[in-house]
């Protein structure tokens, strides 16, 4: 075991999730990040529950809540701006709005905020990493301060490569990127309006063969359009005030142009792609230095969150040598096939709301028939990303084991993952057996008790709930359910008596592997 820090290398909202999740698990890191603040242009506006739940787990979870406002849901809107399908996304079963709409550059300083309060974390802004060499027992880091233009080595037992998508580590990697072939051309305008515009308080979609666009909300006074550039058009025509006031004029109204303050407009290109490889030894790939998606779903930012909230209590456990390094081809293992599922439902979804164009709206609507028959799709926007396939840490034949736990209320306005802490639970109807008490010792974990809306730990804390939990493992069904550190299903078993002996006995090389 070597107390040396990981090096995170880009403090994107990837990086400094990562470093936070890290610290959580008790492992210190260093962030290197070449610029001196936060990318001050606005980006990613939207994240699911699940990727929120993520922030929740670093500590940010109510500072997030004030810094976004809850989305009412999708609308899809026809070239006239008449609404052609409405999927409304209200509270998720995870503990928060299923649709959040925020400011990247709010929700990075918030990061950062909590980064410098923690002391496992430091972050050295200003210094770009040169190259990453990894070695037998490390990984060297030669690194430039871009102020003094000193080279420096750094050696750390793990790099993590969140540089975005012009990663170096990606290099470092041997990763070549897969084009899943959906390249668009966009351009994005951020306005801040005093007066409101006063439309549904959700993202609106336009399907139209003339001109696809996004209108949402962002924040009390701010506003993001996004318009689909054609391949012969020049962005730099419509960014010319008199353009861009006619693109937004049907939203605009009767606010006078002189009221918009054009924050940024500019195009930008979406690309659909996936690194064919996230690791090489002890330096992996996160965020948008392994994926870039289309907008449609609003997936990429929440990829990196939730690539951070995998990792992390993996390669604590590996560096604590608690568990064996293989525990690590499970990241990738899991994490690619989930992000490749949502760049394909992305581009599915971008088509039938913004391709075949030309073909009038007949065609429109049955593409968007199309996309509502789509399980994925239907499943994303009404109940969330699909469950992790089975692989090294899911097997086959136990229907929870890769599904995200429910989050309910505990009272006192805290949720169960508060309760839960950051280590594995976990959770029993049955008789408790020797076996499962040293199941538990053995994950470092808390053994709970769940009796109807009551969930009893060991060490005498006891939470309620409104019976959500109960009700979740009896529909599943399942007498003991063990969570890993990122409330994912490791294991069920439905017996009555004896369970710790019975996933011992069926499921042993596993709980190896994650640590037990
Ligand atoms: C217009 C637009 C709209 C979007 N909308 C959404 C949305 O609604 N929802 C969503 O989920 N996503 C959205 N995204 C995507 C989202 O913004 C990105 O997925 C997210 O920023 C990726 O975060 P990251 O930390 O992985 O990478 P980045 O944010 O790119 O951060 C990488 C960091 O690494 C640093 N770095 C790079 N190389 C080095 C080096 N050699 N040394 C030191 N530092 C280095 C960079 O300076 C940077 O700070 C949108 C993107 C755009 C452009």
């Amino acid at each position: 075991m070597t107390s040396a820090p990981v090096v995170v290398v880009g403090a994107g909202p990837t990086g400094v999730t990562a470093a936070l999740s890290l610290a959580v698990q008790g492992i210190p890191s260093l962030l290197l990040e070449r610029c001196a603040d936060v990318h001050p242009l606005p980006r990613a506006v939207h994240l699911d529950d699940e990727a929120v739940r993520v922030l929740q787990s670093v500590g940010v979870g109510r500072a997030f809540r004030a810094i976004s406002r809850p989305a009412l849901g999708l609308r899809l809107l026809d070239a006239r701006l008449r609404t052609l399908a409405e999927f409304p996304r209200g509270q998720g079963p995870y503990g928060h709005p299923r649709a959040s709409l925020f400011d990247q550059p709010d929700l990075e300083r918030l990061l950062r905020a909590e980064l410098a309060r923690r002391p496992e974390t430091v972050l050295r802004t200003g210094i770009e990493v040169l190259a990453v060499e990894p070695g037998r027992t490390d990984v060297a880091v030669r690194v430039r301060d871009r102020a003094t233009g000193q080279v420096e080595l750094l050696r750390a037992p793990a790099v993590l490569g969140c540089d975005g998508a012009a990663s170096l580590v990606r290099g470092v990697v041997g990763a070549r990127w897969q084009d899943l072939r959906s390249t668009e051309r966009w351009l994005v305008v951020d306005v801040r309006c005093p007066v409101p515009l006063g439309h549904w308080e959700g993202v609106h979609q336009v399907c139209s063969p003339v001109r696809a666009a996004t209108f949402l909300r962002v924040g009390e006074d701010r506003y993001r359009w996004e318009f689909q550039l054609h391949d012969h058009e020049d962005a730099g025509e419509l960014l010319h005030p008199p353009a861009l006031s006619a693109l937004v004029r049907p939203w605009t109204g009767d606010v006078p142009a002189e009221r918009l303050e054009v924050l940024r407009s500019s195009e930008y290109v979406f690309r659909a792609r996936l690194a064919d490889r996230w690791r090489r030894d002890r330096v992996l790939l996160l965020g948008d230095a392994a994926h870039q998606t289309p907008p449609f779903v609003g997936q990429g930012l929440g990829a990196g969150v939730r690539d951070a909230g995998n990792l992390a209590w993996k390669l604590a456990a590996v560096l604590r040598a608690q568990a064996p390094a293989t525990l690590l081809d499970s990241y990738e293992a899991e994490r690619r096939p989930h992000v490749r599922t949502l760049i394909r439902l992305a581009r599915t979804a971008g088509w039938a709301m913004t391709g075949g164009s030309g073909r009038g709206a007949a065609v429109r609507r049955s593409a968007l028939a199309a996309l509502c028959r789509v399980p994925g799709a239907v499943r994303l926007l009404d109940r969330g990303t699909p469950a992790l396939g089975h692989g090294p840490l899911v097997p086959r034949g136990d229907r929870l084991a890769g599904t995200l736990a429910p989050q309910p209320q505990v009272g006192g306005g805290a949720l169960l993952d508060d309760a839960l802490g950051p280590g594995f639970a976990v959770l029993t109807t049955a008789a408790v057996d020797p076996a499962l008490r040293t199941l538990c010792d053995r994950l470092r974990g808390r053994l709970w008790r769940v009796d109807g809306g009551r969930l009893h730990a060991d060490d005498g804390t006891c939470v309620e709930d409104d019976g959500t939990i109960s009700r979740w493992m009896r529909s599943a069904p399942a007498r003991t359910v063990v969570l890993r550190p990122d409330r994912v299903v490791l294991l069920s078993d439905r017996h009555d008596a004896s369970p710790g002996a019975a996933l011992e006995r069926r499921h042993g090389a596993l709980l190896r592997c994650v640590g037990a």
